[in-house]
């Protein structure tokens, strides 16, 4: 199942065979194959127009939306590089970022425009496309999503006011000129397609190159997993976000390749989904756990009807099995998991769709993909069947390095392609991956290696803690302390000492927290996952205080 086309070709290819079909829905508002086709085209023109060409960067700073795909799409049909960015990024984030990737043409969220158009100058950002979001939403749901109430009119009197300014456009102007000519050369497959930055979980983001046979691998080995897909017929919710390798991959190629329709979202809004499934009811759902546990309870509401999700796919992180019976008993279809990061665009793992898959695993590694557990110390060395280590991974969705950081491409692929996944696993007789915890996050406690993710659990089963973080604090003396951060369910009185007992009964001693400290809320990334690292650095940051 070797892909030979580009993320290009392949859109072609879905325009001139479900041409009539939806392929967008964005509140409520559809626009079919021919009609994206023929946006894309426009929006190409226009941005060749501004001088993009072969491996120049285009940066996207868009929440999910129409213009979002379209803009994905224009760009890589001129051969350039898209470059996915948080809109929620602040403008220190997004610097950082911009001054990395160097991109010459960004299309932007006008919520955040001031951000970009303010970038110093020694950031090589010469054309901005400004994306006005609000007439595509009714009033009251841009109240729901709180998006400012503003014209790019408005933006670009402030904007002339500074120095250095930038050359500035709307969206529909950029789309309002041409189609672009056949003539244009066109991407080849191992051209880089994306430069998808890291979630930044243990550090700073770093840009994943990923290259159109990259992208078009993982969707045909997920297309290989996923059964009974019915071309033309699907229908996929893109809640997670575009500028993320998940959803990039698993709402917007995966959908676009099949015919699908894509319902898109700009965030996760329990009541907006709800509302949507009424006029478009979901097949497939790619998501995070929390997503599958609020809508599990909201099917104890009057008229909420999950059961046309056949398949939901969990991903990012770990699955609690109980969020697995509450999806399944609610919805009548199948929750299951699997596993992957940015650098394997994104996944890698999965669990067989059906009776045989092994909730609390991350399933088997997917077609033409393999793996090897080894020493994290010495990653030459493989470990003893069943044996805990870090896992490698190999396959033609495995990247190509991380955009200008020799040293870190270095450090993560070693010698005959294989992927440092940075992740302690086991693996069982059979060939199924359990997930342990990250190599950079077990924490060392003087001789003994604790996996923050088991003390963690043994937190959440406690009837009375919403959420848990554990991480390890240095000790004068040397080593780790065990530390939990927990977050208590409204209605509970927080009592540290026993939550230890608590642990103490289900732990060894070298396990049990030396602290629990009560916190309002834990730090999470823009997809869901617990920021152990931020969790970590503020109780150090308290601890001197
Ligand atoms: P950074 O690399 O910048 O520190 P990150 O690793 O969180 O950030 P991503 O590429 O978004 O960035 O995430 C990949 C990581 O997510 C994996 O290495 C793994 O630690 C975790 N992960 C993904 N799927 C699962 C899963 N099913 N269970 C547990 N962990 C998972
Ligand atoms: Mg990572």
């Amino acid at each position: 199942d070797e892909p030979t086309e580009t993320l290009v070709d392949m859109l072609d290819a879905s325009v001139a065979r479900f041409g009539s079909k939806v392929a967008l829905e964005f509140f409520g508002a559809q626009t079919t194959y021919r009609e994206l086709g023929e946006q894309v085209s426009r929006a190409a023109e226009g941005l060749r127009r501004l001088g993009v060409g072969p491996g120049d960067r285009v940066a996207l700073v868009l929440p999910n939306c129409p213009q979002h795909v379209v803009a994905f799409y224009a760009a890589l049909r001129l051969g350039a590089i898209v470059i996915e960015h948080n809109p929620l990024y602040t403008a220190r984030e997004l610097r950082h970022q911009f001054e990395d990737h160097g991109a010459s043409v960004a299309i932007v969220w006008d919520k955040v425009y001031d951000l970009v158009t303010d970038m110093p100058s020694d950031v090589k950002l010469a054309h901005i496309v400004s994306v006005d979001m609000t007439d595509a939403l009714p009033f009251g749901k841009r109240l729901a999503l709180s998006l400012p109430i503003r014209k790019a009119r408005e933006s670009r009197a402030a904007m002339t006011s500074t120095p250095k300014a930038r050359r500035v456009f709307t969206w529909d102007r950029l789309v309002g000129g041409h189609r672009l000519s056949r003539r244009v050369i066109r991407p080849t497959i191992d051209d880089t397609a994306l430069l998808q930055y890291t979630s930044g979980t243990t550090g700073t983001p770093k840009g994943a190159i990923l290259t159109h046979r990259n992208l078009r691998a993982n969707a045909a080995q997920g297309r290989a997993w996923v059964p009974g897909l019915a071309e033309g017929d699907e229908t996929f919710y893109g809640v997670l976000p575009l500028f993320h390798a998940y959803g990039m991959t698993l709402c917007l190629t995966f959908a676009m390749s099949i015919g699908a329709k894509l319902v898109l979202f700009p965030k996760f809004d329990l009541d907006l989904v709800l509302s949507a499934m009424k006029k478009s009811p979901p097949t497939f759902l790619p998501a995070v756990p929390p997503i599958y546990d609020a809508l599990a309870r909201a099917t104890s509401r009057k008229g909420v009807d999950l059961s046309s999700i056949r398949f939901a796919i969990s991903g990012a992180m770990s699955l609690p099995v109980s969020t697995v019976t509450r999806w399944e008993e609610a919805t009548g279809g199948l929750l299951v998991e699997g596993y992957g990061m940015t650098e394997t665009s994104p996944v890698a793992v999965g669990n067989p769709i059906g009776p045989s898959r092994r909730p609390g695993t991350v399933g088997v590694p997917f077609p033409s993909t393999d793996i090897r557990v080894v020493d994290p110390d010495a990653p030459t060395e493989d470990r003893a069947a069943g044996e805990p280590g870090e896992l490698l991974l190999r396959g033609p969705q495995v990247f190509q390095g991380y955009w200008r950081r020799p040293e870190d491409t270095r450090a993560a692929l070693l010698e005959g392609g294989w992927l440092r996944t940075g992740d302690i696993v086991t693996v069982s007789a059979d060939g199924f991956v359990t997930v342990i915890d990250r190599v950079k996050e077990i924490i060392i406690t003087g001789g003994f290696n604790v996996s923050p993710s088991e003390v963690e659990e043994v937190l959440l089963s406690h009837p009375d803690v919403m959420s848990a973080a554990v991480v390890g604090l240095p000790r004068a003396s040397g080593g780790e302390d065990v530390t939990a951060a927990v977050v208590m369910r409204a209605g509970t009185s927080f009592d540290g000492g026993a939550l230890r007992d608590y642990c103490r009964t289900r732990l060894t001693a070298y396990k049990v927290p030396k602290r629990v400290v009560q916190l309002d809320a834990l730090p999470t990334s823009l997809i869901g996952k617990v920021l152990r690292k931020k969790v970590r650095e503020s109780l150090i940051a308290g601890r001197s205080a």
